[in-house]
């Protein structure tokens, strides 16, 4: 609904505005603002109509060419690339890993980048997905491995022709959230090696590369034996690498981004660091994916209140607007405190992150993080179901029609919590990073410094958890610590109180 939405996404969202400029040094502050409001205003004009072009066109699977020969290409609507070329000038990758000389942003880096995506992310029909893939793979490029890794300054490139984006393939048909079961098996020959097996689930299927886990022959069973291995759509020949792409998946949502279901058939592939370490770096690559889940999340619900707010003003009722009926205007209140709730705790993750990046983090930073970015993904995923759907009632019949765009927020949002982590599995990984010595000390430590309502409360529970939490309790105890967190991250901010402990009226949050 572009008549709705104001002409700059950027100008129009005060918590983002305040939360900068408390949390950036001014000079910092003045050197992102431009590219904020940039990003702003295209979110509200050519990206939100190429967003469109992509939905109403969506990718397609061109599996054989006009001679018969296997080619799997995927074909994208040129609004796609217009999108990628954005992501790419704009930084959306880079800004996280340039040299401060480059951007100046130093530790504030992942905070201004993950700003910039938030503004980005509803407007461009899921090309977040992609990013936030390349981030997670760059991640793991930067690290031992090098910087100097040829596909690494691909995907870090502010530019569209040589900026690259990854896949990561993980998850196959016997198991998703065990990816120890994985089959995949990978062979030596020679100094490289081959995959063989299936993949079920591979998201951006048009990828230059993609990040498989695979178990090299011989390995032990489980996420021990598993290794991590860069796999390249072209070989260094400029042939095609031989994996298939059987079809891309009918979805829900996220119709846009290209979705493949995949046959690795002696695909050459490099090997990541160590071959028992692959889970491990496989984690720390959902770290970043997860960060830009929420970032997802937090950017839907804005939107979702953004449209609702302005529609509120217009459509009349009973001889008033809808903004002047109380009960009415209590719902929007309500979906703005989860916005802002949202978009404090990820940003929060994102200032974390940026001081690990740079090395700056103390041990209770890294320890805070390690909890923080699952809870913020557990808890902003489901909370975004819940606002986007309170949006399209908030349209009343008007909502639940495609031409409106609200019913595709809804789609795009539902995915949010099952990908990177369901909430069970998420708040299970809570329970085991609590365990950890130094977790509750950090988590207790960062909710005094905040003066979190209810922090006592969920302390205990966290601190039950910490001795050994049944997990059955798991979802109770993630949800209470990340409601106190983002509790106490508004209360910091001067948020007033009634929006603070605000829950949406009768929204569908899951059992605690
Ligand atoms: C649109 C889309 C795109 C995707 N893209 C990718 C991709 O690019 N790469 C990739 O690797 N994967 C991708 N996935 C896969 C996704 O990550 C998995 O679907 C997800 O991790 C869940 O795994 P699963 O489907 O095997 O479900 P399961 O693991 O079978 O889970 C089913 C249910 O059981 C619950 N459950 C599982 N284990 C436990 C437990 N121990 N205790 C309690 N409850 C439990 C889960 O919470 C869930 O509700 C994508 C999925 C979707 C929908």
């Amino acid at each position: 609904m572009p008549e709705l939405l104001p002409k700059n996404t950027w100008l129009a969202d005060p918590a983002l505005r305040s939360l900068l400029t408390r949390w950036l040094a001014p000079a910092a502050f003045d050197r992102a603002e431009p590219l904020l409001a940039e990003m702003g205003r295209a979110a509200a004009c050519e990206l939100l109509s190429w967003g469109d072009a992509c939905e109403r066109q969506p990718a397609s699977l061109r599996q054989f060419d006009g001679w018969g020969n296997r080619i799997d290409e995927v074909v994208y609507p040129e609004a796609w690339r217009q999108i990628a070329g954005v992501a790419a000038r704009s930084g959306l990758v880079a800004l996280a890993y340039e040299p401060e000389s480059l951007n100046s942003f130093g530790a504030d880096a992942r905070l201004i980048q993950a700003a910039l995506c938030y503004l980005f992310a509803p407007s461009t029909a899921t090309y977040l997905c992609p990013v936030a893939m390349t981030d997670g793979a760059a991640r793991i490029l930067a690290g031992p491995i090098g910087p100097a890794h040829e596909v690494f300054g691909h995907l870090v490139s502010r530019n569209p022709q040589t900026a690259w984006t990854s896949g990561q393939w993980m998850t196959e048909r016997q198991g998703g959230s065990d990816v120890g079961r994985n089959t995949v098996v990978a062979r030596q020959d020679g100094d490289r090696w081959r995959l063989y097996g299936e993949k079920f689930f591979c998201s951006n299927i048009g990828c230059e590369v993609a990040l498989a886990l695979a178990r090299p022959e011989g390995a032990q069973a489980g996420t021990r034996g598993l290794a991590l291995f860069l796999v390249p759509r072209e070989r260094a020949d400029g042939t095609k690498n031989p994996y298939r792409i059987d079809r891309l998946k009918d979805k829900l949502g996220t119709r846009a981004m290209a979705t493949g279901e995949v046959t690795l058939e002696g695909a050459e592939a490099q090997l990541l660091g160590d071959p028992g370490r692959g889970f491990s770096q496989m984690t720390a690559m959902l770290n970043i994916t997860r960060l830009h889940n929420a970032i997802t999340a937090a950017a839907l619900m804005r939107r979702a209140w953004m449209l609702a707010a302005a529609y509120a003003e217009q459509r009349e009722a009973f001889g008033r607007t809808l903004a002047q009926h109380p009960l009415h205007q209590q719902v929007l209140d309500g979906m703005q405190g989860e916005a802002d709730g949202a978009l404090y705790l990820t940003m929060r993750m994102a200032q974390l992150l940026g001081r690990i990046d740079c090395g700056s983090a103390t041990a209770h930073e890294e320890a805070l993080f390690r909890l923080g970015i699952t809870l913020t993904k557990l808890y902003t995923a489901k909370q975004a179901v819940a606002v986007v759907s309170e949006a399209i009632e908030c349209f009343g019949g008007q909502g639940y029609m495609e031409d409106a765009g609200l019913p595709r927020l809804l789609r795009d949002a539902q995915v949010l919590p099952i990908w990177e982590g369901t909430t069970n599995v998420l708040s299970l990984d809570a329970l085991r990073v609590l365990a950890k010595s130094d977790t509750l000390d950090a988590v207790a430590a960062e909710l005094e410094r905040l003066q979190a309502l209810d922090r006592a409360a969920a302390l205990d529970l966290a601190r039950e958890a910490s001795s050994g939490g049944v997990e059955s309790a798991a979802r109770r105890i993630a949800y209470a610590l990340a409601e106190s967190w983002t509790g106490g991250l508004l209360h910091e901010a001067g948020f007033s109180g009634p929006r603070v402990t605000h829950r949406l009226p009768g929204s569908a949050l899951p059992p605690r």
